[in-house]
């Protein structure tokens, strides 16, 4: 075989370029972080080439012997970690692990809560342009015009006026502890199925710095490549057998063909990774990063909805500062900080300029920044949002100066 270099050095050219752009940015969107060469291996590995539909001792193939073994590391070590009777390790990705969810416990036309993405919840959760919006009729629930928190006493109404099938709980732009007691409560009031997507906060809630909804919820899905760190993938978790059975049927055969036995390999290390000691101490540093960097923000003068943060993101308000959500985004790009355009709550600009932008620690934090750099990151980008192009020259230079302090992979990746 070829390697890579020989076989294709015309894509090689756009890895390398990815791999200098990730090693000179600071990367600050929330739903991003960096894997370790662990994860990464068992993703670049053999394993690809292996088909499995079914489950461990029920395949629709042969030779699954040694991919069983794989699955059932990943799906016990998710299990351990999350404090959780069943899992199912094969959702392709996040979109795909709460299809199913809907797949399993919805039929089309059924009712279901779910937040409203302009107020910070995810386009699967019922937007008028995914299946979940089209397929089903959703009434969505915000945050509350007062303190930009989760209207509970909405939520509460709303059940109790729609009787939804399911309630969904979960966001995407969301900084502050989601109340999962509240939403069993407001779930067992009107005899819905409570659904968690706690896509943003696995991480945390896997190092018990965020409240873990696993004990409150029918059912929880989650991404894992956010805070969690592992492969881009999905989970899905439940304390009910039932639900279980119905959950496996609908990723196979309702949802997804054959699952990625390499991707689930990759799951497998990064629960692993998760369930040490150094993970407890990284997740409790993504959140002081969070807290620091939403600070100083504040103490130059920008606006962050909530005033402050409880998780690993924050949400900025640019509407007195002059700059669209879109413009500081370019802004930033040209000073080598990526992060995301983000609606506001109550937002008047449209989803493609917006009055915001999304900030979150979690890769920062694995490359090592502390507070003191996330107080130098804060500073810069006050200081764009004030001075903007006048402030790019100088912030790119500090930039380059925290990314060579962090240097991304200390080996050489690409070979
Ligand atoms: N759920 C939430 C809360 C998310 O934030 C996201 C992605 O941002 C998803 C689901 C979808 O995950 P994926 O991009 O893997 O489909």
């Amino acid at each position: 075989f070829k390697t890579l270099k020989s076989a294709d050095p015309e894509l090689l050219e756009t890895f390398e370029e990815e791999l200098l752009r990730q090693n000179q940015n600071i990367e600050l969107i929330a739903s991003e972080n960096i894997v370790t060469p662990a994860v990464m291996a068992a993703m670049g590995s053999h394993l690809t080439n292996k088909y499995a539909e079914g489950y461990p001792g029920k395949r629709y193939y042969g030779g699954c012997q040694c991919v069983d073994k794989t699955e059932i590391l990943a799906i016990e070590r998710a299990k351990k970690l999350f404090g959780a009777k069943f899992a199912n390790v094969q959702a392709h990705s996040g979109a795909s692990a709460n299809l199913a969810v809907f797949y399993a416990f919805l039929k089309p036309g059924d009712t279901y809560l779910g937040m409203n993405l302009a107020h910070g919840g995810h386009l699967t959760h019922g937007s008028p342009v995914a299946i979940s919006g089209k397929w089903f009729n959703v009434v969505p629930y915000g945050v509350s015009p007062k303190d930009f928190r989760i209207d509970m006493d909405e939520v509460e109404k709303l059940a109790i006026q729609h009787k939804p099938k399911l309630i969904l709980a979960g966001a995407s732009a969301y900084g502050r502890f989601i109340d999962f007691k509240r939403f069993r409560e407001i779930a067992d009031k009107v005899g819905a199925i409570l659904f968690v997507d706690m896509a943003h906060i696995a991480g945390l809630v896997a190092a018990g710095v965020h409240p873990s909804p696993v004990p409150y919820a029918d059912v929880v899905s989650t991404t894992t490549h956010k805070t969690l760190r592992g492969p881009r993938g999905g989970l899905i978790l439940t304390n009910n057998e039932n639900y279980a059975k119905a959950i496996d049927k609908a990723i196979f055969p309702g949802c997804q063909g054959g699952p990625l036995m390499h991707v689930i390999a990759g799951k497998a290390v990064c629960f692993k990774e998760a369930l040490s000691p150094e993970f407890k101490k990284y997740q409790e540093q993504v959140v002081k990063n969070a807290k620091v960097l939403a600070e100083t923000l504040i103490k130059n003068g920008i606006n962050i909805v909530t005033g402050g943060t409880d998780n690993h993101l924050m949400l900025v308000d640019l509407t007195k500062n002059g700059i669209t959500g879109k413009d500081l985004e370019h802004l930033l790009d040209e000073a080598h900080i990526t992060v995301n355009k983000n609606g506001i709550p109550f937002d008047t600009a449209g989803p493609f300029i917006t009055s915001g932008i999304r900030i979150g620690t979690p890769a920062v934090t694995t490359r090592g920044m502390k507070e003191a750099e996330m107080i130098t990151i804060a500073e810069i980008i006050a200081d764009l949002i004030k001075n903007k192009e006048a402030a790019v020259e100088k912030s790119a230079k500090k930039v380059l100066a925290l990314t060579t302090k962090y240097p991304l992979y200390k080996n050489d990746i690409l070979r």
